[in-house]
């Protein structure tokens, strides 16, 4: 799939977490391949009255060390077919794991009944406060929930991101764009539905696998190549040339993630 990637011009991958374990898998992943970069989140989906046991002192400390501190405690488990969890298996962040680019993907989501509103504003409320202490970027993830959004990401002023996979109105993209400094994710789902497009200088790119694949390849699964296509429907959409779409959404990438001087960082 990188090969693939990099042979359809996508160059850098950010390789997203969901989950605390998730997000460390994502972490070796980066750790061992050149031009990938990861993030560290934990979706709203994830988010429970107790929250997987995050403790509450966890998102004033930096990155590092708070993560550290998760896997200690073993947040992370597995549920077994009796009913009980054991502990995921042990990963450590060493010293060599490079830093994440963002926090993310972290934000609401109120599409499925039985969702725990209270539960997820105090989750995303963590992972901002972990995003200003860490000095990073936000990937966001919100889905039917753009009321609430606005509001508690409002507490976290010095916060910059991206609102990713955006699929709400034109009114909720003109309040993006108009009230925050936020980038909007753009994937494949632009190429076959009739969402608004934000600004060229407000988007990023992105895969959102393994749906979402962009015409002409609908029915398979998406991986990073097919970002290609979604930079080829752009450009044809807003009448500008493929590597104009190319190099302006690399420039908002690497100006949002910092991704030049991504490097290993000492907590
Ligand atoms: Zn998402």
């Amino acid at each position: 799939m990188l090969e693939n990637a990099r042979e359809n011009n996508v160059q850098q991958i950010i390789c997203i977490g969901t989950s605390h374990e998730d997000s460390l898998v994502a972490a070796e992943f980066a750790a061992a391949h050149d031009n990938v970069y990861w993030t560290y989140g934990i979706h709203p989906e994830y988010a429970t009255s107790n929250n997987a046991g995050i403790p509450d002192g966890v998102a004033l400390m930096s990155w590092r060390r708070g993560v550290r501190r998760l896997a200690n405690r073993g947040v992370a488990r597995e549920p077994r077919g009796d009913g009980s969890e054991r502990r995921a298996p042990e990963r450590d962040i060493s010293d060599r794991t490079p830093s994440p680019v963002a926090i993310g993907e972290v934000g609401l989501d109120y599409h499925y009944a039985g969702y725990n509103r209270t539960a997820q504003i105090r989750l995303f409320e963590q992972m901002l406060q972990l995003a200003v202490d860490s000095d990073l970027p936000v990937s966001f993830h919100v889905r039917e929930a753009f009321d609430d959004f606005f509001p508690v990401v409002g507490n976290f002023p010095t916060v910059r991101g991206v609102v990713h996979s955006f699929t709400d109105s034109k009114k909720t993209l003109r309040r993006i764009l108009t009230e925050t400094d936020f980038y909007v994710g753009v994937n494949g789902l632009a190429t076959y539905s009739t969402l608004p497009t934000p600004p060229l200088e407000r988007i990023l790119l992105e895969t959102d696998a393994p749906f979402l694949t962009p015409v002409p390849f609908r029915g398979i699964i998406n991986e990073p190549a097919y970002v290609s296509a979604v930079a080829k429907w752009l450009g044809t959409h807003l009448g500008l040339e493929y590597e104009i779409i190319g190099k302006e959404t690399t420039k908002n990438a690497n100006k949002l993630f910092n991704l030049q001087h991504a490097i290993v960082r000492q907590a």
